[in-house]
């Protein structure tokens, strides 16, 4: 066990052998991951982590056999059972393992069918949830995802199925009519795709849209565009997944909450962005 992180005092959870711990790593930068995730990387025997996760974060579990189980997106996922079966394996030969993934294990992470997979093979597990990429990348972007003078709602959506096309069980017309604000993961492919998809089914072109690339981590960079431009500003951008789209007016109010360019000096802009008042002025 490493003692080189801290745990406040508590009861903390033992994984035991033969457990598996399905566990959220946050979008990528170490500060964002729970205290159950730091307990859990201080024990475990074999971490089996994912593409997103960050390599800072496996130097947290020195003692631990690091195993990489990514998957490309959009690939198809003939190799999630393996996955799900390598962690029933590792669980039987009595290693304490942690499963570690970006973000939260259940949101877009086919969490759920491994922890499916794990009790259906008789394997005890502990679900620890992460922050995921759509709230905590977004707030790192200056990008609250609810704010009350733009959205009560707001639709996570996935850019692509299991067979790496826009999912077509989606109903876009119902969603550009019903959402608010969406969040979309693994848009970037599909971007014009989905973006065509949105304004046929009524958005207006103009609409504010960030792309937020590598959110959280110190390669985070944010474009900020239009619904009508966002495919032609993501290409000609050069940038790359890991990404998260959002659509909607709470994407303005990065003009005044974009605190990491603050932090680099940027003096914060003297605007009003829903133009409903400041709120020490408006009740
Ligand atoms: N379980 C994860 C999502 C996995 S799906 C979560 O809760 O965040 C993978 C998609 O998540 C990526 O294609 C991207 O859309 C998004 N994503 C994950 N980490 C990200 C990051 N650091 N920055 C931007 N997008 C990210």
């Amino acid at each position: 066990m490493s003692d080189s992180l801290p745990l406040p005092n508590g009861h903390w959870p033992a994984l035991d052998p033969g457990w598996v711990w399905l566990c959220g790593a946050g979008p990528g930068d170490p500060g964002l991951l729970t205290l159950h995730a730091v307990n859990a990387l201080r024990q475990a025997d074999v971490v089996i982590y994912d593409a997103l996760v960050q390599e800072d974060i496996l130097s947290w579990a020195p003692q631990a056999e690091h195993v990489y189980a990514g998957k490309r997106g959009g690939k198809p996922s003939a190799k999630q059972r393996d996955i799900s079966l390598t962690l029933v394996d590792y669980a039987r030969k009595g290693k304490r393992v942690l499963r570690l993934k970006g973000g939260d294990p259940f949101v877009f992470g086919r969490g759920g069918e491994e922890a499916q997979t794990l009790v259906q093979h008789g394997v005890p597990i502990r679900i620890i949830p992460g922050i995921s990429a759509g709230i905590g990348g977004l707030a790192y972007a200056g990008i609250p995802v609810t704010h009350r003078d733009v959205n009560q709602s707001v639709t996570f959506v996935t850019g692509h199925d299991q067979s790496g096309n826009t999912p077509s069980s989606l109903n876009w017309k119902a969603i550009s009519e019903g959402s608010q604000v969406l969040v979309i993961y693994m848009g970037m492919k599909h971007a014009a795709q989905i973006t065509r998809s949105l304004l046929e089914a009524g958005r207006t072109p103009d609409e504010p849209c960030a792309v937020v690339c590598s959110a959280t981590t110190g390669d985070q960079q944010v474009l900020e565009t239009t619904l009508s431009q966002m495919a032609t500003d993501i290409d000609a951008s050069g940038l790359e997944p890991p990404a998260i789209l959002c659509v909607g007016r709470s994407v303005l109010m990065r003009q005044v909450l974009d605190w990491q360019g603050m932090m680099q000096g940027e003096a914060p802009r003297d605007v009003d962005p829903l133009g409903r008042g400041r709120p020490a002025e408006a009740s």
